[in-house]
């Protein structure tokens, strides 16, 4: 997975991803974010790359 450092920007008058971050997805997909949204999978990556693993999504609760 891949977050957009910098927000997208084609020139493209009637582009609708104007000010959005591309994020790519494994499977080659591509999704859009809003800066709140960006922050927030940045703030996931680092911790899971931090070695303290993903959430607990059954649970919804964080293992630590
Ligand atoms: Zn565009």
């Amino acid at each position: 997975m891949w977050v957009a450092a910098t927000p997208h920007f084609c020139g493209e008058e009637d582009c609708t991803r104007e000010g959005y971050y591309e994020v790519r997805l494994e499977q080659g997909e591509s999704v859009w974010a809003n800066l709140t949204e960006r922050d927030e999978l940045n703030n996931r990556l680092e911790t899971w790359q931090g070695g303290l693993g993903p959430p607990d999504e059954e649970s919804g609760e964080n293992l630590w």
